[in-house]
């Protein structure tokens, strides 16, 4: 399902296992080659420590932006498909993973469903999310950078989250 006003969505992009950046990769032109989806930015590629359960490899983040014509509930479904495809098994939450797609914003949307909330309600908690978007967020006159950048302020992790390239080799956007 689509609509005609195209919309600013905002990905979080991460992956603790296998060959990280090529999962990235994947996800990102799995996403840019799906019609009512083009790609307009991505930020740099960080590395972070993991979060919630810490027994496991160090993250690469990133966030990337599109024009969406989807609904949120239909990007979800592509955002998903894209996670099973790279390989993603559902095993417990916060743990390790090949490709973690997290639907930070879309458009003004507000979605608050069992299986779907948008803005995505943990993102001001998290420095891998919050570092990454800051990158980006001059896409979106109504993201604030000075609220992202207060934010960031009281999170914990902000210390854990390592730029490590300046995107993603081979794509263009
Ligand atoms: P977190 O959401 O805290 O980052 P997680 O990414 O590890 O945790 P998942 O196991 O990937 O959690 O997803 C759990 C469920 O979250 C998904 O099945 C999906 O229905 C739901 N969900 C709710 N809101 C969103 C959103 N904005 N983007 C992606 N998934 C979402
Ligand atoms: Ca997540
Ligand atoms: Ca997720």
């Amino acid at each position: 399902m689509h609509t005609d006003a195209a919309k600013h969505a905002f990905i979080a992009f991460g992956s603790n296992q296998g060959e990280r950046i090529d999962c990235l990769k994947k996800a990102l032109k799995a996403l840019s080659d799906h019609p009512d989806l083009s790609l307009v930015d991505v930020s740099a590629i960080y590395e972070t420590a993991p979060v919630g359960m810490t027994d496991q490899p160090s993250f690469l983040n990133m966030v990337a932006v599109f024009h969406s014509k989807l609904t949120a509930e239909a990007l979800l479904n592509v955002t998903q498909s894209i996670e099973q495809d790279g390989g993603r098994e559902r095993k417990e939450r916060w743990g390790p993973r090949t490709i973690d797609l997290d639907i930070l914003r879309h458009g003004t949307d507000t979605v608050d469903t069992a299986h779907l909330q948008i803005p995505h309600p943990r993102m001001m908690e998290r420095a891998f999310v919050l570092v990454p978007l800051l990158d980006v967020a001059h896409h979106d006159p109504a993201l604030c950078e000075d609220t992202l950048h207060e934010a960031l302020k009281g999170c914990a992790d902000r210390a854990d989250v390592k730029r490590i390239s300046d995107g993603l080799p081979d794509v263009d956007a």
